[in-house]
């Protein structure tokens, strides 16, 4: 057998395994679990956990971990070994259905949003069956969702499958209404496109800015970036190789479907695409393949860097949601079919996608905020920050010609002359080569482009998936008992693209025509994460979330708090760094060699008193001018720091951060940038952006 099928999910306790060592009526029970969600008792917990414990045991496993994801966006465990005091001294190893099922974790330490009150530290962890046990380091990590004493989510991923739920919910009505009744369950699929950066350990080592912060704070741009476009899909360079060789091989044996790995446009950026699966794996994949990117990196003498944007001047890095909808019988939802009753079907789906979008723009837009992703967004290279769906020719004419109410051209009328008048017939539409589009229709899913490399995937999905839910609830109230389900059918997706179509743009997303154009059409534009995030609780939006049970007002409003802080602490910790950098390493640097330089042109001097020492005063004089703008901007940038992080709204330290730091830190890095223009190399304190992204050969 191929090694690398032998290989793959080897550390996964995943379906294959459970048939082989679960007894029959076990399994069973189990694999409804996985596919439902459904409550497992506790009879059925022991066997399963005694099982997964002898097959972590045969692989070397000593610890088990609950695996969560809280709200700092990463993930977390807290180990304990399997073993038990038994006879004489001598140990046993256990692993209880109790275990397995329900972990007890000290959530004081996590961001909670004032969610548990002070008195009460204790948050727990409950398995999540429907996403596999795997084995790492050693540990067996079981995937929990983690909640307050009080059941209120604390964490991403809780919500994500509680959107889940609620669109199955939604679409399985949509599907009876259509006569479908072989479907059982409905699932979203995602499959995120991964980039990255990789820069070599020896250089990052000696960058406080991308220790502290994994950006650059400070670099002036390298006679060479991204012009040439010779990176994207250019020949791996040999360690880069190596490094992708080793990252697919860990990642299979996680059952983490790798499929793509290749360059990407800046010098140093990368991506990797996975094979899509259920949202919920795949967000649990993507958290995983970011942990082991930068584990296996390391082992390659490399940094693997998530930040969204770690070199200003090229282009940073994202992650493309690409999103479905999947029942369970194996036909994708957003895939056109084959007769006009198949596409009337696709054309509500579709519908629901569009209204969705158009109408949750904000949540969306605030899904995927972030301080690091302020610095990609709307700059040329990435989606603009207004929302906006690009369908392609194909489908377009479709719609429009709905909305004409069928006044088709001869090839057009061709398609629509089979059974149900109303809605055409048409191809699979594979013209999306529009790359600029945030949110993109490729033939048979949506892919949503605004997501940050180093983001959670959960944010956007469960905003996706409870958007689509609402809408296709309206869909469902309206159609349901109608007399002329063709009609009223034809009549919702018609009203829908009228009211709804000014969220559709096929042209170019990074012209600022577009964005004129797009706030005469009423899209909101909102550049900042604070910006964004004050309508995080507008009434509509909690009402989105409360009335599908995804999350709850105070939820929410906790939430709320922590994106917030998020932002804040972001920007403080950004601050700190440029102040320390500057002052403990760039204005001491710069003031020795413009004092060198001035005693060389004294010593010059002294020996040949006509000589033309032009180079050294203007370079004295530049250097000094800009030392002293420095020193006085970082001076401004630490107060303005101070005061910022003194105020005690969430929100109004985000204001003050977002409109006071941050332009400082901007003036702050220009005069610094061009210092370092001037400033001889040999007394630079920090690898340059040519060391950096040219550095990996
Ligand atoms: P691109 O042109 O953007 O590189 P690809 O065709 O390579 O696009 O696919 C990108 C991603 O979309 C892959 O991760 C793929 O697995 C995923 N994908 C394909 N079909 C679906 C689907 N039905 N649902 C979710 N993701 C999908
Ligand atoms: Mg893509």
């Amino acid at each position: 057998m191929s090694k690398v099928i032998e290989n793959f999910g080897s550390m996964v306790f995943n379906d294959a395994v459970m048939r082989a060592k679960l007894p029959k009526e076990v399994y069973i029970k189990v694999r409804a679990t996985h596919q439902n969600g459904k409550r497992m008792d506790i009879e059925t917990a022991n066997i399963v956990a005694n099982a997964m414990k002898d097959w972590a045991i045969e692989r070397g496993a000593t610890h088990f971990t609950h695996w969560f994801q809280p709200m700092t966006g990463i993930t977390a465990e807290k180990h304990d070994s399997f073993i038990e005091p038994g006879f004489d001294g001598r140990i046993l190893m256990e692993f209880t259905g109790k275990e397995l099922v329900k972990g007890e974790s000290d959530a004081s330490s996590f961001p909670s949003g004032g969610l548990r009150a002070t008195f009460e530290a204790r948050g727990y962890t409950a398995w999540d069956p429907t996403s596999y046990a795997f084995i790492k380091d050693n540990t067996l990590y079981i995937p929990t969702a983690f909640c307050s004493f009080g059941g209120e989510a604390l964490d991403k991923k809780t919500p994500l499958l509680r959107s889940m739920e609620a669109i199955n919910r939604e679409a399985l009505k949509i599907l009876r209404l259509f006569g479908n009744q072989d479907v059982t369950s409905v699932k979203t699929t995602v499959g995120p496109e991964q980039e990255y950066f990789l820069v070599s350990k020896e250089m990052f080592d000696r960058r406080p800015d991308l220790i502290y912060t994994g950006r650059t704070l400070f670099g002036a741009k390298p006679p060479k970036g991204q012009e040439m476009d010779d990176h994207y899909s250019g020949t791996i360079k040999a360690p880069v190789k190596e490094f992708m060789e080793e990252l697919d091989e860990e990642l299979w044996k996680l059952g983490v479907l790798a499929k793509t790995e290749h360059n990407e446009g800046a010098p140093a950026q990368h991506e990797l695409a996975p094979i899509f699966t259920t949202t919920n794996i795949s967000t649990d994949h993507n958290q995983l393949t970011m942990e082991v990117m930068q584990r296996v990196a390391r082992r390659h003498g490399l940094v693997c860097l998530l930040h969204e944007k770690p070199f200003d001047g090229v282009s940073g890095s994202g992650k493309h949601n690409n999103w479905s909808l999947t029942t369970d019988t194996g036909i994708n939802l957003l895939e056109p079919g084959d007769t006009p009753f198949e596409n009337a079907q696709f054309l509500l789906f579709l519908a629901a996608v569009i209204r969705a979008v158009d109408e949750y723009q904000d949540m969306l837009r605030i899904s995927v905020a972030s301080a690091g992703n302020d610095h990609r967004l709307g700059a040329n290279e990435a989606p603009p920050a207004v929302i906006s769906m690009f369908l392609g020719e194909e489908i377009t004419e479709v719609l429009e010609a709905i909305e004409r109410d069928g006044s088709l051209d001869s090839r057009e009328k061709e398609m629509m002359k089979i059974g149900v008048h109303v809605l055409p017939k048409f191809q699979k539409d594979t013209t999306d080569r529009n790359r600029t589009s945030p949110f993109a229709f490729t033939g048979n899913k949506f892919e949503f482009r605004m997501l940050g490399s180093s983001a959670s995937i959960a944010s956007a999905n469960i905003v996706m998936n409870t958007a689509v839910a609402q809408v296709l609830r309206e869909f469902t109230e309206e159609l349901d008992g109608v007399v002329n389900f063709q009609k009223a059918l034809h009549d919702l997706i018609k009203r829908t693209i009228v009211n709804h179509k000014r969220i559709l743009f096929n042209g170019n997303g990074y012209e600022d025509a577009w964005i004129e154009e797009a706030a005469r059409r009423g899209l909101s534009n909102f550049k900042t994460t604070p910006e964004a995030l004050v309508h995080y609780m507008d009434e509509k939006n909690v009402a989105l979330f409360t009335q599908n049970k995804v999350l709850s007002e105070s939820e929410m409003r906790a939430r709320a708090e922590i994106y917030f802080e998020n932002y804040c602490k972001v920007l403080n910790v950004e601050a700190l760094t440029m102040v320390d950098m500057v002052r403990r390493s760039i204005l001491p640097a710069a003031s020795k060699f413009a004092g060198d330089t001035a005693s060389n042109a004294a010593c010059v001097l002294s020996v040949s008193p006509d000589s033309d020492t032009s180079y050294e005063q203007d370079v004295i004089a530049q250097v000094t001018g800009l030392i002293s703008k420095t020193h006085k901007t970082v001076n401004s940038l630490a107060d303005a720091n101070a005061k910022a992080k003194a105020l005690q709204i969430p929100e109004d330290r985000a204001m003050a951060y977002k409109d006071t730091v941050l332009p400082i830190m901007e003036d702050l890095r220009s005069y610094v940038d061009t210092l370092e223009t001037l400033v001889s190399k040999e007394y630079w304190p920090f690898p340059d952006y040519g060391d950096l992204l040219f550095g990996v050969r």
